[in-house]
């Protein structure tokens, strides 16, 4: 008896009940049946979103990796863009060292040596850069390297480059190529029948002659290192011009400068005399190259 009642099996009845017509449908399901059914239901609505949320995170993840490759991309063109931009800088610094006629170039001698990285690994990188849209971490921290050695050779370069141009422009601002007066030219450098001597003698300057008082400018940038009475010459000054140049300005009238002043090309150093040993109102110019006189008409432009 208590056998047969542990077999009885309950059953639940669903029933649909249409508004409009007299039909039922009724479903009668047993207890255990309903119970399969409904975990079945329930394991179906886990594992569906499960699946759904693995599918969203898969997207989201295959969007990030989309943005990732493109920002790869990216980083690649611009390493490749500057490495390019540092070649074009280094090209345009070839050329102005071929017009300053600049002769080593340093910083291409630093680049090969030191076993650093040498000119034919970064064509090699660059070639890379060029062909492919993602590079290895590897690659893009040798890329680095690069840029950053680039920048400091480029920097050096340059500034090589300054020293020299400012070094060019004192030497060109120091060398006497002015005219330190209009006149005209009544004896130049060289061996000449002495006007004072009977035998020829050697004339190291160039004489040019004006009226008694014409203005006398220095022919270069200098700093004046005599202004006086000196034998022959008569009221001279000298004035220092750096780089082995020097200039002499004799016979004058009067001086304008005193030692230690510096001059600038064009000012009025003095005006023309007939002082010391002269016939007549001249400036007697002379330069000299490392206290040797030489003929002024080799560095006076025309
Ligand atoms: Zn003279």
């Amino acid at each position: 008896m208590a056998k047969r009642r542990h077999r009885k099996t309950r059953y639940f009845t669903f029933m649909l009940v249409p508004h409009s017509e007299a039909t039922v449908f009724s479903l009668r399901i047993a207890y255990p049946v309903l119970i399969i059914a409904g975990l079945f239901i329930l394991a179906l609505i886990g594992s569906s979103s499960f699946v759904l949320t693995r599918h969203i995170d898969y997207d989201i993840t295959k969007r990030a990796n989309i943005q990732l490759t493109e920002k790869n991309a990216y980083f690649v063109q611009e390493l490749a863009s500057t490495h390019e931009a540092f070649q074009r800088v280094a090209k345009i610094e070839d050329e102005l060292r071929a017009m300053l006629k600049m002769k080593n170039k340093k910083s291409l001698l630093k680049f090969t040596g030191e076993g650093g990285p040498t000119l034919i690994d970064q064509a090699n990188l660059l070639r890379t850069l060029n062909n492919r849209a993602t590079i290895t971490p590897k690659e893009f921290a040798q890329s680095l390297v690069y840029l950053k050695k680039d920048a400091r050779d480029r920097m050096d370069s340059y500034r090589e480059l300054k020293k020299y141009i400012a070094t060019q422009r004192s030497l060109l601002a120091s060398r006497p190529t002015n005219w330190p007066v209009r006149g005209w030219i009544t004896s130049r450098f060289g061996m000449r029948n002495s006007p004072f001597f009977e035998s020829r003698t050697m004339h190291h300057g160039l004489d040019i002659a004006n009226e008694e008082g014409t203005s006398i400018k220095a022919p270069a940038d200098g700093v004046v290192t005599y202004t006086g009475w000196e034998g022959g010459y008569g009221k001279l000054i000298v004035i220092d011009h750096g780089y082995g140049f020097s200039t002499r300005f004799g016979h004058l009238q009067r001086h304008l400068v005193n030692i230690g002043q510096r001059v600038r090309r064009g000012q009025v150093i003095g005006f023309m005399g007939s002082t010391g040993r002269s016939t007549a109102s001249h400036l007697h110019y002379e330069i000299r190259v490392n206290g040797v006189p030489v003929d002024p008409q080799k560095y006076l432009k025309n």
